[in-house]
């Protein structure tokens, strides 16, 4: 039940059939990176198809181990780096069937360390990775990283920052100051989104620009927040909408973790989608059947 919020998501994928060929795990060095990429590797071979893994079957206990065939370490050599050839290697290895698993598995760690070679190296990879595989690079400094290496991996950022600095990170990246003193809008916005049942003001909504459509997934975001931590029994005087505790009561018991997990992935998406330039209508009619009732 304690699975790092980061595991949860790529369970989220895993169960949407939505996992990307590869992920970047971003964050200093004792944030879990490498324990996170462990238990999703085990999880998504698990004999027993369980996630979290079942820690048990034969395929667990290899890669606990660091005896499973098709997962790979790609570590920086004495000369502090990842060269090409180290690169060619997990070229010749990703082309193969998996031998045991169901993926094969390649973990680089601390990417910075990859030469500029082998980085280009990679992005052919990258940019047509073999079926029935997942690059992972692990690292913690986005700067020091190709861009055109980072454009092809779906970054999971992780920090070293407890419950409460996570609360006040929230606070600042949600622009919760702001939030407050918009509150009218900020609710409208919910009721528009969450609650309304005719599309008429929806219809208004299409003339809306990348900053509003920003903010409102911004407001969205900060209400699942609330709901996932209000259903996880964290007191109220946590929550970004505290004027809204009774809704988000109603809310909490109409959806499950799964449900909210999927919402909140759902709501991640269209933020990259909107910075990616993806048709607004698109955007918006998504934004509000990602609230239906749950099956
Ligand atoms: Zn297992």
């Amino acid at each position: 039940m304690n699975m790092p919020i980061q595991l949860d998501l790529l369970k989220c994928a895993w169960e949407n059939r939505r996992l990307s060929h590869a992920y970047l795990f971003l964050g200093q060095s004792g944030t879990g990176k490498r324990g996170v990429c462990r238990e999703f590797a085990k999880a998504v071979n698990c004999q027993r198809e369980s996630f979290p893994a079942c820690q048990e079957c034969i395929s667990c206990h290899k890669i606990e181990n660091n005896t499973h065939p098709d997962i790979h370490y790609i570590e920086k050599e004495k000369s502090d780096f990842i060269k090409i050839g180290q690169i060619h290697y997990l070229e010749e290895r990703i082309a193969l069937r998996p031998f045991e698993g169901r993926f094969k598995i390649f973990i680089i760690t601390d990417a910075e360390s990859l030469t500029e070679e082998a980085s280009n190296c990679l992005l052919k990879t990258l940019e047509e990775p073999p079926a029935n595989s997942i690059i992972i690079l692990l690292a913690n400094d986005l700067q020091r990283l190709l861009p055109t290496i980072v454009s092809r991996c779906q970054i999971l950022r992780f920090s070293p920052l407890g419950r409460r600095e996570i609360q006040a990170k929230l606070y600042q990246e949600f622009d919760l100051g702001e939030l407050n003193s918009h509150l009218k809008e900020k609710n409208s916005i919910i009721r528009q989104f969450v609650f309304a049942k005719d599309m008429r003001s929806y219809e208004n909504q299409k003339d809306w620009q990348k900053p509003k459509l920003r903010q409102a997934l911004r407001i969205l975001i900060g209400l699942v927040r609330d709901i996932y931590i209000f259903k996880a029994g964290v007191s109220c005087d946590f929550l970004i909408n505290l004027d809204l505790t009774k809704e988000i009561t109603l809310l909490s018991k109409k959806y499950s973790f799964a449900d909210l997990n999927k919402i909140f992935l759902g709501l991640f998406w269209l933020v990259e989608g909107i910075e990616q330039n993806i048709n607004r209508n698109l955007i918006l009619d998504n934004l509000k059947f990602i609230w239906e009732e749950p099956s």
